[in-house]
């Protein structure tokens, strides 16, 4: 199974399949990989210890960033990722992002912004929707009307402890107009926006 894979001149790290929502753009609804990889659907969810033992097959001081991603929600296995943040940081220089969906909090039932202090270098959140309902329409999100609120939060906590923040949109599936709303959006909570391509 594929627990770290090369993007770029970074390396991803794939800890889990879990994610709490569906939504209709997903890659994994595309077939089992991604990014050149055999596939992401992993047997069993990889121990600590195998996350640092797969990150150690590559040169990361070569690399440009360790990104916490893979076919599900990272923040599903927050306590875990920390550790494998904090294991990173002890042993290399590399910078350290995580790609979410933003809701943490509601996976993990409290205030995660604080824990990714001095662990996590940039967080990147799907925006996705700039309201709650557009929100729950494509992302399916198991939480339901209130997932859109606890993103922003997420992402404006973070904002405190994380020093680089970007929310990203999906250039196929959004508007001129609905970018130009969701840079709005990211000005206020003082987040920077960046539009992507569907895989990115
Ligand atoms: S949050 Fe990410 S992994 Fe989860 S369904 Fe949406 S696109 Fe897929």
């Amino acid at each position: 199974m594929t627990i770290t894979y090369p993007v770029k001149n970074g390396i991803y790290v794939n800890m889990t399949n879990k994610c709490p929502c569906n939504c209709t753009f997903c890659i994994r609804h595309n077939g089992p990989g991604a990014y050149g990889s055999d596939s992401l659907w992993l047997e069993r969810e990889p121990s600590v210890d195998e996350v640092c033992e797969s990150l150690k097959q590559w040169d990361l001081d070569k690399k440009d960033e360790i990104v916490f991603c893979g076919y599900g929600e990272p923040t599903e296995r927050l306590d875990d990722l920390l550790l494998v943040a904090a294991w990173i940081k002890e042993n290399y220089s590399i910078p350290v992002r995580i790609n979410t969906n933003g809701l943490s909090d509601l996976i993990n039932g409290r205030d995660t912004a604080p824990e990714l202090n001095g662990l996590i270098d940039a967080v990147s959140i799907s925006l996705n929707a700039n309201d709650p309902a557009a929100y729950l329409k494509i992302t399916q999100s198991k939480f339901g009307m209130g997932s859109w609120q606890a993103m922003i939060n997420f992402a404006r906590n973070c904002t405190a402890y994380v020093p680089k923040v970007t929310i990203t949109v999906v250039d196929q599936v959004t508007t001129p107009e609905e970018q130009e709303e969701a840079k709005r959006i990211c000005e206020s909570i003082g987040a920077r926006l960046r539009i992507r391509p569907l895989i990115s």
